[in-house]
């Protein structure tokens, strides 16, 4: 399968709002699809940032055709195509030879299945300004997971995700991963930020039956960085279950628990909206502690 073909061709015959928000060291093109309704809550959900974790992609496109009733989000289904192209088709999926060379001696073999990274070796999911570079697992040259890369951002997948998101200034962003039907929200907030964004998360919870979880020792991540410099609500969503990579099979389970899960949020955002503007400084009169 052509992921970032089936991706592109969703892309072109969308109607809606959408947007080309980048390219990639490999000439692939980032698309992003807005559904729901502009000047309400606006979220940004991004998929399969991670290359194996390529069966999100899919999970965006029934969220997108899903639609919203409240708020409005911008779907950016795949946002490591080089890398989801070299897990599912190997290094034919590569155009020059020097950079093929580069991946199978990064990748030590020709076997690209279990791949996270981008085309240049970097895991964009530690790529990013918070916390980088000291994460437990972080490593500092080319890999298949977990290099960092020379500095933060200095990806044209990352770059483009945090001009977007610079752009969009969107209320909260989900990042879809595979796997361990997981659910992370924390990076470092503030009590009264850990409080509002725990209620969220727990409604995310609650529309998946994911449990919450705390992704440990991890640093430079988007949500990472969501949480930490746009101070905004971000949350990572470990779907599925299983070993990796899920493929296909696993998209039936995965759909089925995470269909409803945006608008959950967005209809749970609107209905606790007060709590948000209290966080923003306004009167705390009347509000219960707690979570
Ligand atoms: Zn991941």
């Amino acid at each position: 399968m052509e992921i970032y073909q089936k991706i592109k061709s969703a892309f072109d015959s969308y109607k809606g709002k959408k947007q080309i928000i980048g390219r990639t060291e490999g000439g692939r093109e980032l698309f992003a699809f807005f559904a729901g309704n502009a000047g309400g809550v606006t979220g940004i959900c991004q998929y399969a940032i991670h290359a194996r974790e390529w069966v999100t992609a899919l999970l965006a496109l029934e969220h997108i055709s899903y639609g919203l009733s409240l708020g409005g989000v911008w779907f950016l289904p795949l946002m490591n195509p080089d890398g989801a192209e070299l897990c599912l088709s190997g290094l034919s999926s590569v155009k020059e030879t020097k950079k093929r060379e580069f991946l199978r001696r990064v990748n030590g073999g020709t076997d690209f299945s279990l791949w996270k990274a981008n085309a240049n070796g970097v895991d964009l999911n530690v790529n990013f300004d918070a916390g980088w570079g000291r994460g437990e697992k972080n490593l500092y040259r080319p890999a298949a997971e977990n290099y960092v890369g020379e500095s933060p951002f200095s990806e044209r997948e990352t770059q483009a995700l945090r001009d977007f998101t610079r752009a969009v200034r969107p209320d909260f962003t989900i990042s879809y991963h595979t796997a361990g039907e997981e659910i992370y929200y924390r990076y470092k907030q503030p009590p009264l930020q850990a409080a509002r964004d725990q209620k969220l998360a727990k409604i995310l919870a609650k529309s998946t039956g994911y449990a919450l979880g705390d992704a440990g020792k991890s640093h430079g991540g988007y949500k990472d960085w969501c949480i930490l410099k746009q101070k905004i609500p971000a949350f990572t969503i470990e779907a599925g279950k299983g070993r990796q990579p899920l493929g296909l099979s696993a998209l039936r389970d995965i759909v089925g628990k995470n269909l409803h899960t945006v608008r959950a949020l967005i209809d749970g955002w609107n209905y606790a909206g007060y709590e948000n503007k209290i966080y923003e400084g306004g009167d705390p009169s009347g509000k219960e502690g707690g979570a």
